[in-house]
């Protein structure tokens, strides 16, 4: 494996973790991957076939039945599921929205995908967001951000986006999962986006990570 470093972007839905890692990324020439799109990729595949997002044994027995491609294309996480290619519009449905975490409390699955983001590590440097980047993907990586924002103000955000997203359900299950559930990594550096304009908290982050030895 190469010694390409990685930033570690974690939180609850809606936090400003996508928004925060987006700048990273433009800012600093850095490959960015939105390890939840891996997770909607495969609840997309559940649900077309129509699957029961709730039968473990069922969705661990799809996962070697399908071809299951991860890139970096133009700045977006692109997932391939067979010859299938769902588009982030799709990926953000409101019936993906409600089995997501359903389908990334399954350790098959879990073990799967973590496994593909670590291979994004020889592209080059990049910036991983997601809920378990640096607790369990990249667990050794010295820069570690959480980002959160109260429980309300992610709830306004959502429905400022017009997002039919069960926020709190997600995140609970998120956080109460036995495998890799939702937690702030050692180490890591907490960001709260509740009162801060954006520029702000992209400001904050990085003269964190500037302070923990990241040379940008
Ligand atoms: O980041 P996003 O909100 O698109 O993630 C969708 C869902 O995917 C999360 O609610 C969570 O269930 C799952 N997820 C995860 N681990 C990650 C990223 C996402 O369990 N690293």
């Amino acid at each position: 494996m190469s010694q390409h470093p990685a930033i570690a972007i974690d939180g609850p839905a809606a936090s400003g973790k996508s928004t925060v890692a987006r700048r990273l990324a433009q800012d600093w020439q850095l490959t960015m991957v939105n390890s939840g799109a891996m997770y909607r990729a495969v609840t997309w595949e559940v649900l077309r076939r129509g699957l029961d997002p709730e039968d473990t044994n069922v969705v661990v027995a799809l996962l070697p039945q399908v071809s299951w491609g991860c890139q970096v294309r133009d700045g977006q996480t692109v997932m391939t599921v067979d010859a299938s290619e769902p588009s982030m519009s799709e990926l953000k449905s409101d019936a993906i929205n409600a089995a997501v975490s359903i389908i990334a409390a399954i350790p098959e699955v879990r073990a799967l995908l973590v496994s593909k983001q670590r291979d994004f590590l020889t592209l080059g440097p990049l910036v991983m967001e997601g809920r378990d980047i640096g607790t369990v993907v990249f667990p050794d990586t010295p820069f570690k951000v959480f980002v959160t924002a109260s429980e309300e103000v992610r709830r306004q955000r959502r429905a400022a986006e017009g997002a039919d997203d069960a926020v709190e359900e997600r995140d609970r299950r998120d956080s109460e999962r036995k495998t890799s559930p939702l937690r702030v990594a050692e180490g890591a550096v907490i960001v709260d986006s509740s009162t801060l304009a954006i520029e702000d908290v992209v400001a904050q982050v990085k003269e964190e990570l500037i302070k923990l030895g990241w040379q940008a």
